[in-house]
Formats: C-alpha cells, sequence, structure tokens
C-alpha cells in the first residue's frame, strides 16, 4: 500500500511531463503556454487527490490523458453540429432549418472573397444591397417589391415603427399571440409605439369587427399567424379576401405577419392546409412578412414583401439600417430562393427533401439502424415545428431503444464528441430518421454502439 508521501514523491515535474511524446504536437494545436498552464492545472489537481486519498495514477501517460481531455473541452466551441434525431424538422433549439447543399456553397464563396454586396459592376459605382434578392422575392411570391431584414421578429417592428407609430393597429383577440422567447404581440406592439386596439373574441372574430374598430387613427389591419397552438371547435376569422377589402375601402393597410410562410402547399404531405405567401399577396394583402429559417428552409432573415410605395416607405426608415442582413444571409437566401424557381425545392432543400421523404425510405433506415444496434422499429410521428403547422404531425417510424434509465441514455448520447439528440417516450429512447441526414447515419450509429456495448 502506498502512502499519500509515496504517491507525491512519484508525482513526476512539470518539466518531465513536458517532455512527453505528444507535447509537441498538443504545442502545435493550443501553443506553448497554454499547454504548460493545463498541465500545471492538472497536475494540482492529482496533488489534491493524492491529499484528499483519492485512487489516482500518477504516470506521465495518465497525466497526459487528462491534459488532452481538458484542451479540448476548453477548446470546444459552445455551438457546434449535433445529430438531430428527435423528429421535429425545423427545431428552434437546434439551429431551424438546415441550409441546401447550394447555399452553403454560396455562402463560402462570397465569405472569403470581396463581392458585389454594394457594387454595381455595369457602372462601377456604388449598388444597393437591397437589390439582392428582390427579384426573385417578387418572381416567386407575385408581390411588387421585398426588402430583407435580421428576423422576422425584427421585420415586425420594423413595420409597426415605420408605418403605424402613434397610431392604432386592430388585431383579433384570437391572435394576440406570444411566439415564444417571449416575443408576445401586445408588447411588440408597445415598443413599436403603436396602440394595439383589439376586437371580436377569443375564438370568434368577424370582418365587421374589424370595420367597427376603425377611427381617424387606424393605421393598419394586422393579421398574426398563431404559430405554435392551434384553435379548434366553435372558431371564426375573417376570410383574407374580405379583411384586405375592409381595409382598403378605409384606406388603411393589410398586413399580415405569416411567421413561417410557405411557398409550397403544404396539403399535398397530408399536412394542414396553411394559405401560401402567394394566396396571401393575391387576396391583395399591403404587406407580408415571414421568417427565412423556417419552412422557406433558407437562413436567418426576416423577408417582408409587398406594395411597392410600402415597402418603398420601409427602406427609408432608420430600422432599414440598423436591422440590414449581411452578405452571408443574402448569398444563402438566394440560393434557397433558386430552388424554388428551377421547382427543385422537393429534391434540394432539406426542409422540404424531410417533409416529402418517403415512409418506406424511413422504415428502411431505421430498419437498417436496429440491425446494427438491436431495439425495435415502431410507428411513431415526427412534427415540422418552428411555430409551423401547429398540432400537426406526419407519421414516421423510429428506432426505439429499451434501456434502463433513458435519461441517463440521452445524456450520453449528448456527451459524445458528435452529440446526438433524441426523444424518450413511454420510457423508451426513440430515434426517428427522418431528421437524421443520411451521412450522418454511421456516426449515429458508432454513438449507440459506443453507449450499449
Ligand atoms: C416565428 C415567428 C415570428 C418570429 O420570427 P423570427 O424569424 O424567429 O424572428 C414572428 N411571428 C410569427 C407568427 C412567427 O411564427
Amino acid at each position: 500500500m502506498m502512502t499519500k508521501q509515496d504517491l507525491l514523491r512519484q508525482l513526476p515535474s512539470v518539466d518531465s511531463v513536458l517532455s512527453h511524446d505528444i507535447v509537441p504536437d498538443l504545442i502545435d494545436t493550443y501553443s506553448y503556454d497554454v499547454v504548460r498552464d493545463t498541465i500545471r492545472d492538472v497536475m494540482a489537481h492529482i496533488r489534491q487527490q493524492i491529499l484528499a486519498e483519492t485512487a489516482v495514477d500518477v504516470t506521465s501517460d495518465a497525466i497526459m490523458a487528462q491534459v488532452e481531455e481538458q484542451l479540448q473541452a476548453i477548446f470546444q466551441p459552445t455551438l457546434r453540429p449535433v445529430i438531430n434525431a428527435t423528429g421535429v424538422i425545423i427545431h428552434t433549439n437546434l439551429g431551424r432549418a438546415l441550409l441546401s447543399k447550394s447555399a452553403q456553397r454560396a455562402i463560402t464563396e462570397v465569405a472569403g472573397q470581396y463581392n458585389t454586396l454594394e457594387f454595381d459592376l455595369d457602372n462601377g459605382k456604388r449598388g444597393s444591397r437591397l437589390v439582392h434578392a428582390s427579384q426573385l422575392l417578387r418572381d416567386l411570391t407575385g408581390a411588387d417589391s421585398a426588402i430583407v431584414v435580421n428576423n422576422n421578429a425584427s421585420a415586425l417592428i420594423m413595420i409597426l415603427s415605420a408605418l403605424a407609430r402613434d397610431h392604432e393597429v386592430v388585431i383579433s383577440r384570437g391572435q394576440l399571440v406570444e411566439i415564444g422567447g417571449g416575443f408576445r404581440i401586445p408588447a411588440i406592439m408597445k415598443q413599436s409605439g403603436a396602440y394595439l386596439v383589439e376586437v371580436g373574441t377569443t375564438n370568434r372574430t368577424r370582418v365587421a369587427d374589424f370595420a367597427d374598430a376603425v377611427t381617424g387613427d387606424t393605421a393598419m389591419f394586422l393579421r398574426v399567424h398563431s404559430s405554435n397552438f392551434k384553435q379548434i371547435g366553435f372558431t371564426e376569422q375573417p376570410s383574407l379576401e374580405e379583411l384586405a377589402e375592409t381595409a382598403h375601402a378605409h384606406d388603411i393597410l393589410a398586413v399580415d405577419d405569416l411567421g413561417s410562410g410557405t411557398l409550397i402547399d403544404t396539403s399535398q404531405f397530408g399536412l394542414d392546409y396553411e394559405p401560401t405567401i402567394q394566396d396571401i399577396v393575391n387576396a391583395g394583402f399591403d404587406l407580408i412578412c415571414f421568417s427565412g429559417d423556417k419552412l422557406l428552409g433558407g437562413p436567418q432573415a426576416g423577408i417582408i414583401i409587398g406594395k411597392q410605395a410600402v415597402i418603398d416607405n420601409l427602406k427609408r426608415h432608420p430600422l432599414a439600417r440598423a436591422l440590414r442582413v449581411d452578405k452571408l444571409t443574402y448569398s444563402a437566401l438566394v440560393a434557397t430562393l433558386e430552388h424554388y424557381r428551377r421547382d427543385e425545392a422537393l429534391t434540394h432543400i432539406p426542409v422540404w427533401q424531410m417533409i416529402s421523404q418517403s415512409l418506406n425510405a424511413i422504415h428502411q433506415r431505421a430498419q437498417h439502424w436496429s440491425e446494427q444496434v438491436g431495439g425495435r422499429v415502431l410507428q411513431s410521428e415526427s412534427t415540422v415545428g418552428g411555430g409551423s403547422l401547429p398540432g400537426t404531425t406526419m407519421p414516421t417510424h423510429v428506432l426505439a431503444l429499451d434501456v434502463s434509465s433513458p435519461d441517463d441514455f440521452m445524456a450520453e448520447l449528448r456527451a459524445g464528441s458528435m452529440p446526438v439528440i433524441a426523444r424518450v417516450s413511454d420510457g423508451m429512447v426513440l430515434f426517428d430518421p427522418r431528421t437524421v441526414l443520411p451521412e450522418q447515419d454511421d456516426s449515429l450509429i458508432e454513438s449507440i454502439q459506443q453507449i450499449i456495448q
């Protein structure tokens, strides 16, 4: 039995640990000072463990293993890739929409080279960044004009600040929603200096309620997508057309915060029908705003489309400068919109690939996973997420693992070098192939194997 003193005597010096074989490589990666300081930290900790009579290994190999682990932990970025096996396609906590391959390439191209962000190649003079996604947005939606800002929340703040400050905005009581992350419509109104006029009831609002609320101070009728909840039963909202017509009859604006916003009819995939962006343009709305990274399947952005004169007003507002987007966003957005123009969104944009995947293909992957790691293939449900299509699910097949402690198992999955986020249901850990990229299959299987063996 070795005493504390024996162990302390055996503890190598910092200098001798620094001569370990793997140190030069570590210094290459992390710098001399960082490696030396980390060795000191690890050895101080080992010394304390010896004094507390905890069993420790004092060989240089054991010390360096700890040093390496600590260096990796220190230099691990907080923002890093994970595997999403939850089956929630637009997962707000896991980065929402994944970009298509060509959107990823577009970002890489402009990121490392000078570019035409605000430069007109025809006349060699300064150009406007506002041109970049405009034409595509006009062609795809049928709107006259467009402007892109940082995200949809800022789009709404900009619309209200620029067009309704010190004026009244009429909204249905059924749509005074909180979208998440503390984003509440009444608070946004207040922030923008607009006066909220609520009409109708929680479940039923008619177009006459809107018309009756109009005064000399009314600036707009606002529709807000209910995003993350669903009203069922005895409910009523005015049709898009009658709301727009009534607004125009009173010479005020009809504005729609569409939230997710889709260019593709979702009902063809067995999902609920949602009016598309084009439907709302056709209904005569003056302004429509939606997110770039929900059902559109592009980068984070707030996209505002609508009538020329109204968008021109927004472009002149000081917030247009404050909320503008950068070259990376424009490049990814344009590449994403190009997929729609080429009618290849379903095969090229990850959100739509995941939505339109065949149940058969999903079943085959779950089956393949189960052949490697055991467990059973069960029927389950995936969701679109991101405040799109609330309450709607899509049938799926999952790999279900029966483990003694699902919570511990999930924690081990998250602790891996490529963390896996799964879902627990009925005491089983479920893995939904719908949201796992095919190229991540091997990594997922390896992560599970490491835990179960
Ligand atoms: C998601 C959402 C927003 C916020 O959009 P971000 O792009 O997250 O800023 C605003 N309104 C509605 C209705 C939404 O669904």
